[in-house]
């Protein structure tokens, strides 16, 4: 645990909050009723298919997750479980399947997938017009090129809409991207560029990376390492989305969230409380920050249902095409 992880003490926090909770209730809202519309339209619903194969239970959460939100929002969801044998020709068969099947519309596989199975050769074979977690090649290609119509990835997608909600303009604005991955970091990095933020993205390898934070106006931790931004690091009134999620157990917490009542629940509850990338002592100097949880996460979430319906949507009416 960084050294200054525990200094912060919640009733310091000054920085103004970015309720995930309250904009992605909003997004729900609008998807649900556009559901309502696209059945009145189509006779039917927008439907989204979810596979897990194996028995993570994090991913397990996450795809119940999922199906709980298509029941809020008016979509069909088909759910299949395959065992950790699966091999990677099976599951491609399932995938072709359902790229067939006309009543679903989205279309993801939870990741990460069992090592035994090819990752990158299962997602580029979901049909791109229905690949809703936007990581296929042809969608990353367009997200690259700055296409408006493009299913883009959520939880980067999620970052700029927060952005957007809250009034912070990235055009011009310095944004420091820490984490490069293919899912998180490199999209969120394009979409600030694609949006006229002047763009560094940090890695494990980056030199004097606390110096190159402190240039930012914006900074998008998208790491995994708990409390890993710290007071020095930002500068005064900086907007800080904090994408990671960590698991802690007590025994790592520092003292101001075994203080926290809800955190103390967490802990007795399930035995870990989720935390960002950001230290609390970074967080009081921010101007405008993400909450973890209830920041980026359920944003994430509602953009899924967002992005299936766009699916359903675009592929009754491709964009771009005369009716
Ligand atoms: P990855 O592990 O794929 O990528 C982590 C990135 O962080 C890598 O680019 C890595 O660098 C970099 N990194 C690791 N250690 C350091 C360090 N000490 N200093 C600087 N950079 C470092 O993770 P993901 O991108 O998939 O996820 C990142 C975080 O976001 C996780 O906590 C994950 O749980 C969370 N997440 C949250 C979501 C949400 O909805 N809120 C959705 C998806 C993810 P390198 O490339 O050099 O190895």
């Amino acid at each position: 645990m960084p050294p200054d992880a525990g200094s912060g003490d919640t009733k310091r926090i000054m920085a103004q909050i970015i309720d995930g909770n309250r904009i992605a209730a909003k997004v729900i809202e609008e998807v649900a009723g556009k559901s309502g519309n696209f059945l009145g339209e189509h006779g039917r619903v927008p439907g989204l298919a979810v596979i897990l194969v194996g028995e993570d239970p994090a991913s397990a959460v996450y795809v119940r997750m999922k199906i709980r939100d298509c029941a809020r929002c008016g979509i069909e969801s088909f759910s299949y479980t395959l065992p950790e044998r699966t091999t990677t020709g099976e599951l491609l068969d399932l995938v072709g399947a359902l790229n067939r099947d006309d009543r679903v519309d989205g279309l993801l596989v939870q990741l990460p997938l069992p090592a035994t199975i090819d990752t990158r050769s299962v997602l580029d074979a979901i049909d791109p017009a229905k690949d809703v977690d936007g990581f296929h090649p042809a969608n990353v290609g367009r997200l690259v090129r700055g296409d408006k119509h493009v299913l883009l990835p959520c939880t980067p997608s999620g970052v700029v809409r927060l952005l957007d909600d809250s009034g912070v303009e990235p055009r011009g604005m310095r944004a420091v991207v820490v984490g490069r991955s293919d899912l998180v970091g490199k999209p969120t990095a394009l979409l600030l560029l694609n949006r006229h933020a002047t763009v560094t993205i940090c890695h494990s390898r980056t030199r004097d990376l606390p110096q190159v934070c402190r240039t930012a106006d914006i900074l998008v931790a998208a790491v995994g390492k708990p409390f890993l931004i710290q007071e020095d690091w930002v500068r005064e009134g900086v907007v800080i989305i904090d994408i990671g999620i960590n698991s802690i157990g007590p025994d790592d917490a520092p003292r101001f969230l075994l203080e926290d009542p809800k955190r103390v629940a967490d802990f007795e509850r399930k035995g870990y409380t989720l935390v960002g990338d950001v230290s609390p002592a970074a967080a009081v100097k921010a101007g405008l920050i993400t909450p973890v949880p209830g920041g980026v996460g359920p944003m994430t979430r509602a953009l899924l249902m967002e992005n299936t319906l766009k699916a359903a949507e675009w592929r009754k009416n491709p964009p771009g095409v005369p009716k």
